[in-house]
């Protein structure tokens, strides 16, 4: 491609895809300190969208969020609580109530499953509290990486690792910051180049930004705080 050709495609006065690919760790830190830093000002209230008064409640949340919107999950989780508030109550559910009340959420057969083994996990082994470490969360039923990271990141104020779920993903392949498709992959790029003590507010502000503005199927580029830091824009 000829010098410059990319800029005469609409691009905006910024990083190329080019310039993207053979930057250095350094400036790609800094790159990225800058779109943290922009992202912050545009998004200053962004905070995980699940509602929840407490971790357990967190993480049950964040278990049905799985192949579901955070909106219905909101849309679900009152009546749950009301009816299980505790680990103890949840252990103690039938799995055929649980699947009633998840079912809107979709999988509801086996997210109950994991509800119903959840409570009982942290009433036998966890005097039923939510444990705040990695190695404990990832042992209970239903957990993965992803929903430990959330938990800690939002329930405890823990930096252990950075939530990749599907705008961060998006997001982070769009702004040139990884070319990793695995999102455990994609977390460990993200870790070195986000300062730890930001890990948790990184993701919140990616999954803002790409709600409201770097949207999967019509980013608004033109809108966009950081597009001259993406090398992916088209204004
Ligand atoms: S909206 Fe456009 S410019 Fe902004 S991050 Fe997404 S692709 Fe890049």
């Amino acid at each position: 491609m000829a010098p410059g050709a990319e800029r005469r495609r609409g691009r905006p006065p910024g990083i190329t895809p080019g310039q993207a690919r053979r930057e250095s760790a350094r400036a790609r830190r800094l790159r990225t300190g800058e779109i943290l830093a922009r992202l912050r000002r545009e998004h200053p209230d962004a905070h995980t969208a699940l509602d929840h008064r407490d971790a357990f409640e967190l993480l049950v949340a964040t278990i049905l969020s799985a192949q579901c919107t955070d909106k219905r999950v909101n849309e679900v989780t009152p009546a749950l609580f009301r009816r299980f508030p505790t680990p103890r109550d949840l252990a103690g559910a039938s799995l055929a109530e649980l699947e009633e009340l998840v079912r809107t959420t979709g999988f509801y057969h086996n997210k109950a499953r994991a509800l119903l083994g959840l409570g009982q996990a942290l009433v036998t082994e966890h005097g039923s509290k939510v444990p705040a470490s990695m190695e404990e969360l990832r042992q209970l039923p239903g957990v993965g990486r992803k929903t430990a990271n959330v938990v800690l990141g939002n329930a405890f104020g823990q930096n252990v690792g950075v939530v990749v779920d599907t705008h961060v993903q998006r997001l982070s392949r769009r702004l040139g910051l990884t070319a990793e498709t695995d999102p455990e992959k994609i977390e460990r790029h993200l870790m070195d180049l986000v300062p730890q003590r930001d890990w948790t507010l990184w993701s919140n502000l990616l999954i803002a930004h790409g709600r409201k503005v770097c949207q999967a199927r019509r980013p608004l580029c033109g809108s966009c705080a950081v597009a001259d830091l993406c090398p992916s824009a088209e204004i």
